[in-house]
Protein backbone atom coordinates (compact mmCIF):
# COMPACT_ATOMS: atom_id res chain seq x y z
CA UNK A 1 0.00 0.00 0.00
CA UNK A 2 1.15 3.64 -0.79
CA UNK A 3 0.75 6.87 0.23
CA UNK A 4 -1.71 7.90 -2.59
CA UNK A 5 -3.70 5.07 -1.44
CA UNK A 6 -3.95 6.53 1.83
CA UNK A 7 -4.79 9.64 0.39
CA UNK A 8 -7.74 8.85 -1.71
CA UNK A 9 -9.19 7.10 1.31
CA UNK A 10 -8.66 9.73 3.46
CA UNK A 11 -9.22 12.76 1.51
CA UNK A 12 -6.26 15.11 0.75
CA UNK A 13 -7.34 18.08 3.32
CA UNK A 14 -4.14 19.71 4.49
CA UNK A 15 -4.66 22.35 7.53
CA UNK A 16 -2.56 25.75 7.01
CA UNK A 17 -2.13 28.59 8.53
CA UNK A 18 -0.25 31.95 7.40
CA UNK A 19 3.52 32.32 8.60
CA UNK A 20 2.48 35.37 10.30
CA UNK A 21 -0.45 33.85 12.11
CA UNK A 22 0.30 33.54 15.62
CA UNK A 23 1.36 30.29 17.84
CA UNK A 24 -2.25 30.74 19.38
CA UNK A 25 -3.86 31.16 16.08
CA UNK A 26 -2.06 27.61 14.59
CA UNK A 27 -3.28 26.30 18.69
CA UNK A 28 -6.47 27.21 17.81
CA UNK A 29 -6.69 25.78 14.19
CA UNK A 30 -5.28 22.40 15.11
CA UNK A 31 -8.10 22.09 17.77
CA UNK A 32 -11.01 23.10 15.94
CA UNK A 33 -9.97 21.04 12.68
CA UNK A 34 -8.90 17.93 15.23
CA UNK A 35 -5.19 17.75 13.91
CA UNK A 36 -1.97 17.66 15.83
CA UNK A 37 0.10 19.42 12.99
CA UNK A 38 -0.43 22.25 10.75
CA UNK A 39 1.64 23.31 7.47
CA UNK A 40 2.68 26.46 6.47
CA UNK A 41 2.67 26.93 2.62
CA UNK A 42 4.10 29.80 0.53
CA UNK A 43 2.25 31.53 -2.17
CA UNK A 44 2.56 28.86 -4.26
CA UNK A 45 1.04 26.18 -1.60
CA UNK A 46 4.20 24.60 -1.35
CA UNK A 47 5.04 24.20 2.54
CA UNK A 48 7.76 26.28 4.70
CA UNK A 49 7.19 24.72 7.59
CA UNK A 50 5.41 22.56 9.84
CA UNK A 51 4.20 23.07 13.52
CA UNK A 52 2.62 20.35 15.55
CA UNK A 53 1.72 19.75 19.13
CA UNK A 54 4.98 18.64 20.13
CA UNK A 55 6.19 21.98 19.35
CA UNK A 56 3.64 23.70 21.50
CA UNK A 57 4.88 21.52 24.56
CA UNK A 58 8.48 22.48 23.94
CA UNK A 59 7.29 26.01 23.38
CA UNK A 60 5.36 25.75 27.03
CA UNK A 61 7.64 23.65 28.54
CA UNK A 62 10.92 26.33 28.00
CA UNK A 63 8.70 28.88 29.29
CA UNK A 64 8.13 30.62 26.00
CA UNK A 65 4.31 31.50 26.87
CA UNK A 66 3.21 34.68 25.28
CA UNK A 67 1.47 32.29 22.65
CA UNK A 68 -0.89 35.16 21.14
CA UNK A 69 2.86 37.24 20.52
CA UNK A 70 4.66 34.78 18.92
CA UNK A 71 4.43 33.94 15.31
CA UNK A 72 4.36 30.03 13.56
CA UNK A 73 7.07 31.28 11.43
CA UNK A 74 9.32 32.08 14.33
CA UNK A 75 8.67 28.61 15.97
CA UNK A 76 8.10 26.03 13.33
CA UNK A 77 10.64 23.49 11.87
CA UNK A 78 11.86 25.15 8.39
CA UNK A 79 13.29 21.72 6.91
CA UNK A 80 9.94 20.22 6.07
CA UNK A 81 10.55 16.10 5.04
CA UNK A 82 8.15 15.17 2.72
CA UNK A 83 6.79 11.90 0.70
CA UNK A 84 5.70 11.13 -2.48
CA UNK A 85 2.48 9.50 -3.46
CA UNK A 86 4.27 6.75 -4.15
CA UNK A 87 6.13 5.76 -1.10
CA UNK A 88 5.30 2.71 0.76
CA UNK A 89 3.52 2.73 3.83
CA UNK A 90 6.71 0.71 5.37
CA UNK A 91 8.94 3.34 3.81
CA UNK A 92 6.86 6.14 5.48
CA UNK A 93 6.67 4.16 8.77
CA UNK A 94 10.41 3.76 8.93
CA UNK A 95 11.23 7.71 8.02
CA UNK A 96 8.93 8.50 10.92
CA UNK A 97 10.48 6.54 13.40
CA UNK A 98 13.93 7.22 11.96
CA UNK A 99 13.41 10.80 12.30
CA UNK A 100 11.27 10.73 15.63
CA UNK A 101 8.13 12.51 13.98
CA UNK A 102 4.47 12.14 13.10
CA UNK A 103 3.35 13.59 10.34
CA UNK A 104 4.74 13.63 6.80
CA UNK A 105 3.06 15.96 3.80
CA UNK A 106 2.55 14.14 0.24
CA UNK A 107 3.76 16.03 -2.49
CA UNK A 108 3.94 15.72 -6.43
CA UNK A 109 5.81 17.60 -8.56
CA UNK A 110 6.03 20.31 -5.95
CA UNK A 111 1.66 19.78 -5.66
CA UNK A 112 0.66 19.43 -2.40
CA UNK A 113 -1.65 16.38 -2.08
CA UNK A 114 -1.93 15.97 1.48
CA UNK A 115 -0.54 15.20 4.74
CA UNK A 116 -0.36 11.60 6.59
CA UNK A 117 -0.16 10.96 10.37
CA UNK A 118 1.89 7.93 11.68
CA UNK A 119 -2.02 6.89 12.95
CA UNK A 120 -3.81 6.76 9.06
CA UNK A 121 -0.24 4.68 8.84
CA UNK A 122 -0.47 2.44 11.37
CA UNK A 123 -4.34 2.17 10.91
CA UNK A 124 -4.23 1.16 6.74
CA UNK A 125 -1.07 -1.53 7.96
CA UNK A 126 -3.46 -2.99 10.37
CA UNK A 127 -6.26 -3.13 8.01
CA UNK A 128 -3.42 -4.93 5.78
CA UNK A 129 -2.26 -7.43 8.12
CA UNK A 130 -5.91 -8.32 9.18
CA UNK A 131 -7.09 -8.99 5.23
CA UNK A 132 -3.89 -11.22 4.83
CA UNK A 133 -4.28 -12.94 7.40
CA UNK A 134 -8.07 -13.66 6.75
CA UNK A 135 -7.31 -14.57 3.07
CA UNK A 136 -4.35 -16.98 4.75
CA UNK A 137 -7.42 -18.61 6.85
CA UNK A 138 -9.33 -19.01 4.09
CA UNK A 139 -6.72 -20.56 2.00
CA UNK A 140 -5.68 -23.20 4.56
CA UNK A 141 -9.45 -24.48 5.32
CA UNK A 142 -10.37 -24.69 1.71
P1 LIG B 1 5.36 15.31 15.62
O1 LIG B 1 5.83 14.03 16.22
O2 LIG B 1 4.89 15.14 14.19
O3 LIG B 1 4.38 16.05 16.49
O4 LIG B 1 6.63 16.28 15.45
C1 LIG B 1 7.80 16.22 16.25
C2 LIG B 1 8.76 17.34 15.78
O5 LIG B 1 9.13 17.12 14.41
C3 LIG B 1 8.19 18.76 15.82
O6 LIG B 1 9.22 19.66 16.15
C4 LIG B 1 7.69 19.01 14.40
O7 LIG B 1 7.71 20.37 14.03
C5 LIG B 1 8.69 18.20 13.58
N1 LIG B 1 8.07 17.59 12.40
C6 LIG B 1 6.88 16.98 12.30
N2 LIG B 1 6.67 16.50 11.06
C7 LIG B 1 7.76 16.83 10.35
C8 LIG B 1 8.17 16.65 8.98
N3 LIG B 1 7.40 15.99 8.10
N4 LIG B 1 9.37 17.14 8.60
C9 LIG B 1 10.17 17.79 9.47
N5 LIG B 1 9.86 17.99 10.76
C10 LIG B 1 8.68 17.52 11.20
Amino acid sequence: MRLKDILAHKGGATITVPAKASVAEAIRTMAEKRVGAVLITDAGDCPVGIFTERDVLRLYAGGDRDFEHITVESRMTCSVVVGNPETSVDEALALMTERRFRHLPVLHDGELLGIVSIGDLVKARLEETTAEAQSLRQYILS
